[in-house]
């Protein structure tokens, strides 16, 4: 028995760090083979992080979009799950180093998903708020309320603009939905909520660093989402770079700067490399490990990496795929396929990435999708991206809740879930001064 009370087994060893997309996929292909599967991850639940932002803006409650990692693996034979925060890698004796202790590999595969970059602005870093996880949503869910309920409490207009002026820093998907989620928020909750207070001040400023946004997508896509959030009232602001924020002041590169007690920053993710495998030479952009077509970390005959940790540079994408959730799970599939291949010693497939297209939803009625060969906006997108959500969320129970919430939120222009459960702890003294 190791420090983990794994027993020893026949079969190789794979361990598995990460239960998101690309850890999930594979571990259903190794399913019913004959490997020993211990799969850890430092939650013992699997994010959809697609809706992450319904969280963090009262649609949803966080457990509908999260589903824990043993009910996934129940009726596999010989797989082990292990809550565990992987510290270290020492490839030289096969082992990894995990805050319950040390355990040995046959193969290893790092799943391990991306983490917010902020691109080494500590400020930033400290003062603003991000959204990569189920808690920070609900750090953000807590501090949106937070604010209008100190915005209540002040007669200094000058401060309640502040408290009720929202910097989203990053036109990527996650910015768009966010910004038009406040922005309905805006619309439909707040002058029923806080009808002591003119919430027609309430901001949504969207930065971008380019010159569109959603710039992953077609330019008609881009030019739609932007007309869409306008129409509801986000200001969107291109070509402008976000320099500092101190919790109070948000200075650009430019001469425009915003008083806000919140920034939130979507402006960028970078691979979750662990120790002992984050050597320079090891990573390319976007602190992601180097792998090869099968997806085998170079230079580690028996160490894997998938999904957004995975570099994989090629002609047709140099800086690797795309950090989303589609490439995540087909590089799963395919390794698991491939490490069933070698070990019966036969050659392994290269991955090849099959685009099924992007979207991101503005709001009620309003989405953009971008598919292979037809692109398409509005109310016939809005119900593509929600089936297609429905579809990816793991667990009936959740596709029903998330379902029924939906519906309910549409007929009804609510947002129940907007609750103060677990105060985010800010400092609002500086907004006295
Ligand atoms: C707000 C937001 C919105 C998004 N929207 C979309 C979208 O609309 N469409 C889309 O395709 N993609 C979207 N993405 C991106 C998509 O979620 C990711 O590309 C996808 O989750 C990557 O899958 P993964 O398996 O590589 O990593 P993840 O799903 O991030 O899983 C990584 C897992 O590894 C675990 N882990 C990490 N480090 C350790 C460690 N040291 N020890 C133990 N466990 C560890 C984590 O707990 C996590 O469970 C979005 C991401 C975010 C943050």
């Amino acid at each position: 028995m190791s420090a983990m009370n794994i027993p020893k087994s026949s079969f190789p060893r794979i361990i598995i760090i990460g239960g998101g997309f690309a850890g999930i996929a594979l571990a259903k292909k190794l399913s019913k083979k004959e490997v020993q599967v211990l799969l850890i991850d430092k939650n013992n639940y699997h994010t959809f992080q697609p809706l992450l932002y319904q969280v963090s803006t009262g649609g949803l409650e966080p457990d509908s979009i999260a589903y824990p990692i043993r009910k996934v693996l129940k009726d596999y034979p010989n797989f082990f799950f292990r809550l565990a925060n992987v510290e270290e890698i020492v490839p030289e004796k096969k082992e990894i180093i995990t805050n319950i202790g040390a355990i040995h590999y046959d193969y290893l595969v790092l799943a391990t998903g991306s983490e917010t970059n902020f691109f080494g602005n500590t400020e930033i870093e400290k003062n603003g708020m991000e959204m990569k996880s189920i808690p920070q949503s609900l750090n953000l869910r807590s501090l949106i309320l937070e604010n209008f309920e100190q915005a209540l409490l002040t007669d200094d207009l000058h401060q309640r603009d502040a408290l009720m002026n929202f910097v989203i820093v990053g036109g990527g998907p996650t910015g768009v939905e966010l910004a038009g989620a406040l922005a309905e928020i805006k619309k439909g909750i707040l002058p029923k909520d806080y009808p002591d207070l003119d919430t027609r001040r309430v901001q949504i400023n969207l930065i971008q660093s380019g010159d569109r946004i959603l710039k992953e997508m077609s330019e008609k896509a881009s030019k739609k989402a932007e007309d869409f959030l306008e129409n509801l009232g986000v200001q969107v602001w291109k070509n402008v770079r976000v320099k500092s924020y101190d919790g109070k002041l948000v200075s650009t590169e430019t001469e425009l700067s915003f008083e806000a007690a919140t920034l939130i920053w979507a402006a960028g993710v970078k691979g979750a490399a662990i120790k002992g495998l984050d050597a320079k030479e090891l990573l390319i952009r976007g602190n992601r490990v180097r792998v090869n077509e099968f997806n085998q970390v170079i230079g580690f005959n028996e160490i894997f990496a998938v999904g957004d940790i995975a570099g994989m540079e090629s002609e047709e994408f140099p800086c690797g795929h795309p950090m989303m959730a589609q490439p995540a799970i087909q590089q799963g599939r395919n390794l698991g396929e491939n490490l069933v291949k070698l070990l019966q010693q036969k050659p392994m497939q290269p991955f090849i990435y099959k685009d099924k297209g992007s979207m991101a939803t503005v709001g009620r009625n309003k989405a953009v999708v971008d598919l292979k060969n037809f692109k398409f906006q509005g109310v016939y997108a809005w119900f593509v991206w929600m089936f297609v959500h429905l579809f990816f969320l793991i667990g009936f129970r959740n596709r029903m809740v998330v379902f029924v919430n939906w519906v309910y939120n549409y007929i009804r222009f609510d947002r129940e879930a907007r609750l103060i459960i677990r105060p985010y702890k800010r400092d609002y003294t500086r907004f006295k001064d």
